[in-house]
């Protein structure tokens, strides 16, 4: 059987380190820029029902891509052990995303575990989940009941033509609509919509977007085109800046900035003049957030990344299925984050993005 030429899912990982400094401000293990680890993504799958053209190409993940064996995956057991440890660390917030984390069976389940967690600060964690919505209809009354507090759909355009040509599966903008409509009557209290924008793709029909929520809680977030990855043949001619849009939208619905809500947030915050609803921009390309990023990956089968642009990973999963106690890997994640110093959209160039390229990671495999 022909088998897909690129091999995403087994990048290489570095040796965890056995010794070295563990960094700490207060609660929070610091890198060696004084960034503090807040923040945890866990990719718990690495497939999906979606070939959107910027992440998973449907030419490089064919029908028979190799995905991972359900037996590489950390099992929700490994999952919530390796949170304790985070959270006892300082991590307030987890996002499970993928590949399309509602694939995951009994994702609700994990949902549950990690919701019913404290952080250091005696804080309910905060689980999020980013989707793209295919099964939200089926399963937002069961993840809601799980205590999910924040969900993210992304969510391209709103002509359904295009919406299909963008998850390049024929698959209906309107079950997806219907899936944020769950989501608000299961009382899932945040609902955010991603919109990753790519020139001459979707970048001219933006404000139907911005219009099919306006007056509603659900908060629209517009995503600068990013070179994850080494497939999506990403060209910076292909970037909007978020300026661009900011001003389009300002044309028609005039906004003005917010205040972040927190250090590190990734969004940068706009409202509506007229109901002071929010908007946001997450602009990875033109106005680059490393010197706040606060957030530590988890791959499909227990890799560690420092940066989604990150090229090999640590391989937690060797320590956690080879009988390491939880202190070893505490302290084996604490020398991890303390010696990062990732700050690769600060020194993005074109030269970097050709260099990258040849060995970057996949995002579905390591959690967008
Ligand atoms: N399948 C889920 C989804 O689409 O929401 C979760 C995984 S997806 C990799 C997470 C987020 O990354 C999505 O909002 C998606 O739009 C975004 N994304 C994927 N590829 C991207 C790229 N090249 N540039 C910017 N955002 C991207
Ligand atoms: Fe799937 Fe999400 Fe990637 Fe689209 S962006 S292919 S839905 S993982
Ligand atoms: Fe964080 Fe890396 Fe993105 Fe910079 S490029 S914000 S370090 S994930």
């Amino acid at each position: 059987m022909k088998k897909s030429k690129i091999i995403p899912i087994k990048p290489e990982s570095k040796t965890i380190p056995l010794s070295g400094t563990i960094s700490r401000k207060d609660s929070h293990w610091v890198d060696r820029r004084g960034r503090p680890l807040r923040d945890l993504r866990i990719s718990v799958t690495d497939r999906c029902n979606f070939r959107c053209r910027y992440c998973m190409p449907k030419e490089k993940f064919e029908k028979d891509h190799s995905f991972l064996a359900h037996t590489e995956l950390l099992t929700f057991e490994e999952l919530e052990r390796v949170a304790k440890i985070f959270i006892k660390n300082g991590v307030e917030k987890i996002r499970l995303t993928g590949g399309e984390p509602l694939l995951r069976k009994g994702i609700e389940n994990l949902v549950a575990k990690l919701s019913s967690l404290k952080t250091w600060n005696g804080k309910n964690l905060d689980v999020a989940i980013t989707t793209n919505g295919s099964a939200l209809a089926k399963k937002a009354k069961a993840l809601a009941d799980a205590g999910l507090k924040r969900i993210t759909v992304s969510l391209d355009s709103m002509d359904p033509d295009v919406f299909m040509k963008l998850n390049d599966v024929g698959f209906p903008l309107e079950k997806v609509l219907e899936g944020i409509k769950a989501a608000e009557e299961a009382g899932i209290p945040s609902i955010k919509i991603n919109v990753v924008v790519k020139k001459s793709v979707n970048d001219d029909k933006l404000l139907d977007i911005v219009k099919y929520f306006k007056g509603t809680k659900v908060i629209v977030r517009f995503i600068e085109f990013m070179d994850v990855g080494a497939t999506n043949g990403w060209r910076m001619d292909d970037v909007i800046p978020s300026k661009a849009i900011v001003e389009q939208i300002n044309k028609v619905y005039p906004v003005e900035p917010l205040d972040p809500n927190y250090t590190g947030e990734v969004a940068t915050r706009w409202r509506f003049k007229d109901d002071g609803r929010e908007i946001g921009f997450i602009s990875s390309v033109s106005e680059p957030f490393c010197k706040e990023c606060s957030r530590m990956r988890l791959s499909v089968d227990g890799k560690i990344y420092n940066c989604l642009f990150a090229t090999t990973g640590f391989d937690i999963r060797q320590m956690l299925r080879g009988g390491a106690t939880d202190e070893e890997i505490e302290e084996a994640i604490g020398r991890i984050w303390s010696a990062r110093e990732d700050h690769y959209s600060e020194i993005r160039t074109s030269e970097t993005v050709k260099e990258r390229q040849k060995n970057k990671i996949e995002m579905s495999y390591i959690g967008g």
